[in-house]
């Protein structure tokens, strides 16, 4: 690749602060990430070019969203690597616009996909350039498809999987997935309470998503590995911090997993010996509702078993609590790693396969 110019698609949707024409990032560890890739690239005499998505600018362009602090950073950590501006300021890039893709590749040998995050989306700079270029996978997208794919395919067991989140409905595909693939699939944070509804517990004012209620029913029926917690703190109806049992009364609104669902899922976390971890436990930006989130981090950290953590709001948690490093893989894409479990494939890596150099 000597020569060479490569246009590396990365995932440099970082936090920022700060005001608009001031945006300060907060914390870069994805463009460290992504540095294996490049330099890997730049070391062996490539031009390397690379594009990304930062927040949602829905196809316009505002100085809220420049790629410009990004640019910055990265030429500190990677002298001489291009970056181009943020490729959702072209209302292109969602749409597919093969002209984008045109855009996009003009001047370019050769492509480069390392944004996992992004490859569950059939967007241009993902699906488009490998159907006229030479392409390959980078460093970060071939562990997450190692990892999330030994987990699908030959799981050491048992094999734990724990989901929480707030609804069930975004993610009951991945639900009806894991649950044939794990010996136990342990249910907390908002979800639980349209699967205790299933159950004909009442659960007050918690969130419940009443259309979902029959299918939940359903897959208890089907599936005895699904455990449901048995205690739920939350506040009761004069909004005062209290624990229930599984039926909460009229009024009260179930917050995090209790402490005995928190120990229960803990012991099933420490005899595991591989671990799946999507979604909070409870409300854990509030301190009094994090306790069932955390005691589930702790035993990720604590157990033996292969512990890999997808989803964005769980990841944050695990760094919350100062754990990320105690985990052995940390998804970088939440959406993506419950689909490519739901799927075993994504837009992304089925595009990168029929590329010219591979087919
Ligand atoms: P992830 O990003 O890890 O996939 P989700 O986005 O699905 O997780 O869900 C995270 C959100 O779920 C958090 O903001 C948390 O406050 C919320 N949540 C967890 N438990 C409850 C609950 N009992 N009631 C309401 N929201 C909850
Ligand atoms: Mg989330």
């Amino acid at each position: 690749m000597r020569g060479k110019t490569v246009l590396v698609r990365t995932d440099f949707n970082v936090p920022m602060s700060g005001p608009d024409e001031e945006r300060v990032i907060t914390d870069d560890f994805r463009i460290r990430a992504a540095l294996l890739t490049i330099t890997w690239l730049t070391q062996r005499g490539a031009r390397v070019v690379c594009a990304s998505h930062l927040g949602r600018p829905k196809g316009t362009p505002t100085a809220k969203y420049s790629m410009a602090p990004v640019r910055a950073r990265l030429a500190e950590l990677a002298p001489g690597v291009e970056l181009l501006e943020n490729l959702r300021f072209e209302p292109g890039e969602e749409g597919n616009d093969p002209n984008m893709v045109t855009r996009l590749v003009s001047g370019i040998d050769m492509y480069v996909n390392d944004a996992f995050g992004a490859a569950h989306r059939a967007h241009a700079s993902i699906v488009g350039p490998p159907r006229t270029l030479p392409s390959a996978a980078g460093r970060l997208i071939q562990r997450e498809v190692e990892v999330i794919d030994g987990l699908r395919t030959n799981p050491k067991r048992p094999f734990v999987a724990v989901l929480g989140g707030a609804k069930v409905s975004d993610k009951l595909g991945v639900i009806d997935a894991l649950v044939s693939m794990c010996d136990q699939l342990l249910i907390g944070g908002g979800m639980c309470f349209t699967f205790l509804a299933a159950q004909g517990h009442p659960v007050g004012d918690s969130i419940c998503e009443r259309d979902h209620v029959d299918h939940c029913r359903e897959l208890l029926a089907k599936h005895s590995s699904m455990v449901l917690p048995e205690d739920i703190i939350g506040v009761d109806a004069d909004g005062v911090y209290a624990t229930f049992g599984r039926r909460l009364p009229d009024g009260a609104k179930g917050m995090d997993i209790g402490p005995g669902t928190a120990a229960a899922f803990s012991d099933a976390i420490m005899d595991a010996r591989s671990v799946f971890w999507n979604g909070p436990m409870g409300v854990f930006e509030d301190a009094r509702f994090a306790k069932g989130t955390r005691t589930v981090a702790q035993a990720m950290a604590d157990t033996k078993a292969f512990t890999v953590v997808g989803g964005g709001d769980s990841a944050a948690a695990l760094a919350q609590f100062g754990l990320d490093d105690e985990v052995d893989h940390v998804s970088t894409g939440g959406g993506a790693s419950l689909e490519f479990l739901e799927f075993g494939d994504l837009p992304g890596l089925k595009a990168l396969r029929e590329a010219p150099n591979v087919k």
